[in-house]
């Protein structure tokens, strides 16, 4: 566990906003975690989990806040056959290097979800998900320690009710993620059947084909770049959150009250997935749009995305983003959700 001296949050995050916070405590081993997380709990202070901070808006003043900051790592084989394998993943180890690892191993079930910045342990947090993959469809348990109980404990999926972008500890479950538990599986250097059309028209193979994990990789990664998802130093577009909010989803009967041509997802359970960036492009705010002397701005590749064009406030994220929420409920009657952790506004 190491102090590090305060500095400006604009650099942990993508974003790229967020004041000085009162202190920093990096955190490199799991028990080095849960002893800072309950120590903080059982002080008066106000303390923040943060990891690869690529979710996380932080206001402009967070003076009174103290950081622990997730840098645990390590990869273990928990068990291994010729069809699967099952791994326990440190918390802060890199999501995106640890799909390459798998890739490069042969174990297929989150390839689609190659270039998601940010760590392993936060990726359970909102369900992270890309081109028809989820990890909630891979994770087996998750260990944690309950901020309630104060307790650590190793708990299955189930428990922590994952849905669309969202699961139990993005509600009201509070605790600090440790490791995750997933479940992959061995398919001859082959992915798991694409749900995504997105990737495989770009390859011209049928919906739901299997591809090498190679290919779905490179593909994923030039459709992401396309739109400004991965980060890059040499891409103005990806100082972002990704999508700044999530795509709102209507019953069926609620549904047919959009047009027909709008960009629209089945799910599962009948409901209807809406475009949140067809919305609010349809509210007139095109791609590349600011307010007046804002230096935020909607990103000109992906118009969900909120970016930060060099030295923006936090202010000037939030400004855009409330002025995106009132002309698409003007527009639409729709609320859109954030889908960012928004700390100390
Ligand atoms: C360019 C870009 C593209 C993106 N694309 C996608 C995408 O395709 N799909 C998608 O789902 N997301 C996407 N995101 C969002 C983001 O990458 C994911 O949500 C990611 O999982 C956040 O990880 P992080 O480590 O950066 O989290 P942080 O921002 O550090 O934290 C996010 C939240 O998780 C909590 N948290 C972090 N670690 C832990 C832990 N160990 N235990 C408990 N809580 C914890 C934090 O307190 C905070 O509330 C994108 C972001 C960017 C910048």
């Amino acid at each position: 566990m190491s102090k590090i001296a305060p500095i400006a949050l604009t650099n942990l995050t993508t974003m790229r906003v967020g004041g000085v916070p009162k202190s920093i405590l990096r955190c490199e081993t799991t028990e080095e975690l849960y002893k800072s997380a309950l120590a903080a709990l059982n002080s008066d202070e106000k303390f923040q989990i943060l990891a690869g901070g690529s979710n996380t808006v932080f206001a402009d003043d967070v003076s009174d806040l103290n950081i622990i900051l997730v840098a645990n790592t390590g990869i273990e084989v928990l068990e291994e056959n010729q069809t699967e394998i099952e791994l326990r993943v440190q918390a802060g180890e890199n999501w995106d290097e640890f799909v390459a690892w798998c890739i490069e191993r042969g174990y297929a079930g989150i390839e689609a979800m190659s270039g998601i910045p940010g760590s392993v342990g936060a990726t359970p947090v909102q369900n992270v998900g890309a081109y028809g993959q989820e990890v909630s469809q891979v994770i087996t348990s998750i260990e944690f320690l309950n901020f309630e109980s104060q307790q650590v404990d190793l708990k299955p999926a189930d428990f922590f009710e994952f849905s669309y972008r969202n699961s139990a500890l993005k509600r009201d479950l509070r605790g600090v993620i440790g490791f995750v538990d997933f479940k992959l599986q061995k398919l001859g250097g082959l992915s798991i059947p694409m749900a995504s059309g997105q990737i495989t028209n770009h390859v011209k193979a049928p919906y739901g084909a299997q591809l090498p994990l190679n290919l779905v990789r490179e593909t994923v990664l030039e459709l992401r770049s396309s739109k400004g998802m991965v980060v890059k130093d040499s891409d103005p577009n990806s100082v972002s959150c990704g999508s700044f909010f999530t795509n709102p989803v209507v019953s069926h009967a609620k549904s047919l009250e959009f047009p027909k041509d709008m960009q629209k997802w089945e799910m599962d359970n009948g409901d209807i997935k809406l475009s949140a960036g067809w919305l609010i492009e349809n509210a007139d705010i095109p791609k590349g749009f600011s307010l007046p002397y804002s230096k935020a701005a909607i990103s000109e590749k992906h118009a969900l995305a909120i970016i930060n064009r060099g030295q923006a406030s936090s202010k000037d994220i939030i400004e855009l983003a409330r002025y995106v929420q009132e002309r698409v409920a003007a527009r639409w009657g729709i609320n859109l959700i954030p889908e960012p952790n928004l700390i100390g506004f």
